[in-house]
């Protein structure tokens, strides 16, 4: 815990440097990249202050017996992360599992994986023995799958693509390991009529512009009453005019996308859509022309069933959706693939509890919404955005084992 604690620190005394270099790696704005060097921080402290905090049981049973039952670290832990938040997730799925005893092997992304290696050096000044944190980089295809393939490993968690989740999840099961999956969404922010818009309308537009869209718990549906359906997009449309993509320096709503990848894959959703363009930001004039640049765009009226209202972009697209009333809402919100996070935005209290235990997801906000902070909270997806929990306490249980010790001693 004290290790932990003391990388915390670390991180935080280079945090300007480590935010540079997240910058310039991923293209993220250097306002986002401080905010992730707060939270990478805050993860090590969080766990390393928890790391003495997690008890077993004691188990009634028959007379002349003792059970207990005590949590371990399963022994060495594989993860593999993606390139939108390297160092933010280095400390999200290491710490906890530090913190439990586990030793760990890391696989950065291949687009992004600077902060990790300069956090894994400053691991070593904190002074965690050898063999403890191990960062490999290389190919998803070769080094990711030599990992998550290897009978060194005894638990393996993963965030990315469900594509690769699957073969994540396949490689676990021949090895007969655990794993969790985080592999992104189509979340829902559901605006109803009661709401009130102005707080609601910086959060709408951020948690969609925040990393530029690349972000697992994106908002990137907004379903709107039907009854507040031209108010809310034209304060929308407003917002979203007046985003600008920029070069990460230049600190704009957004930076440049992670790749050619990526950037061609959001502008085929953005050729392919067969929803009205509703406002569109722009890119900022200078930036470099083969830059990764896609100008922040708001669609609607999005037809729930179309690509638009189902599949992830993982870029600055919001896709705005009518509703006529509470069980429709509730209906277009659950029916995709998906389910990470759900935002409600509404005054009254009866529907806040009846929509927030409807959504089939593992995150709810009320009246707000939370994209990728949130330390303390537990957070997991169902179907295609995986299984298993992070952050939060749960994370210290899915970085460990129970083992049941029964003493008879009558
Ligand atoms: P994205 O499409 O967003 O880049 P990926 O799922 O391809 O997401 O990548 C997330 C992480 O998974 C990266 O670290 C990448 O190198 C790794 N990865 C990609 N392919 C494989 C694979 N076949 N086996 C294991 N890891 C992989």
């Amino acid at each position: 815990g004290r290790l932990l604690m003391r990388l915390g620190e670390l991180i935080t005394r280079e945090a300007e440097d480590l935010a540079q270099l997240e910058s310039l790696d991923n293209g993220k704005p250097i306002t986002q990249a401080r905010a992730d060097m707060v939270a990478a921080a805050r993860y090590f402290e969080f766990y390393g202050s928890a790391a003495d905090k997690v008890h077993g049981e004691v188990v009634p049973f028959q007379q002349g017996y003792d059970v207990k039952v005590v949590r371990e670290p399963y022994g060495v832990t594989g993860h593999i992360i993606p390139w939108n938040y390297p160092a933010q997730m280095f400390g999200r799925t290491l710490a906890p599992a530090l913190a439990m005893g586990n030793a760990t092997v890391l696989k950065p992304a291949e687009e992004a994986c600077l902060t990790t290696l300069r956090i894994a050096a400053l691991a070593e000044e904190a002074g965690f023995p050898p063999g403890a944190i191990n960062v490999v980089t290389g190919q998803g295809a070769v080094t990711g799958a030599a990992l998550s393939e290897s009978r060194g490993i005894d638990f393996i968690s993963f965030t990315g693509s469900p594509e690769v989740g699957v073969l994540i999840q396949t490689a676990a099961a021949r090895n007969f390991i655990g794993c969790t999956l985080e592999l992104g969404g189509k979340s829902p922010q559901i605006v109803f009529d009661d709401a009130d818009l102005d707080k609601a309308l910086p959060t709408l537009v951020g948690a969609i512009v925040q990393n530029g869209g690349q972000t697992c718990s994106a908002g990137s549906r907004v379903l709107v009453h039907r009854g507040i359906w031209d108010e809310l997009t034209a304060k929308l449309a407003e917002r979203f005019g007046s985003l600008v993509a920029a070069p990460a320096m230049e600190d704009g709503s957004l930076g440049a996308l992670i790749s050619a990848k990526q950037k061609k894959r959001v502008e085929g959703f953005l050729s392919s859509a067969d929803a009205p363009v509703i406002a569109q930001g722009r890119v900022a004039e200078g930036a470099p022309e083969r830059g990764f640049y896609v100008a922040p765009t708001l669609f609607g009226p999005v037809d729930p069933k179309s690509p638009l209202g189902q599949d992830e972009v993982f870029g600055p697209v919001l896709s705005a959706i009518p509703f006529d009333d509470e069980d429709a809402a509730i209906r277009i919100a659950n029916d995709t693939d998906y389910g990470l996070v759900a935002g409600i935005w509404t005054r009254d209290g009866d529907r806040q509890q009846r929509v927030a235990k409807a959504m089939r997801c593992g995150q709810v906000f009320i009246n707000g919404y939370g994209a990728g902070g949130g330390i303390e909270l537990p957070f997991g997806g169902i179907r295609r955005s995986g299984h298993g929990r992070e952050k939060g306490f749960a994370a210290l249980h899915e970085f460990s084992m129970i083992k049941t010790i029964v003493h008879n001693h009558g």
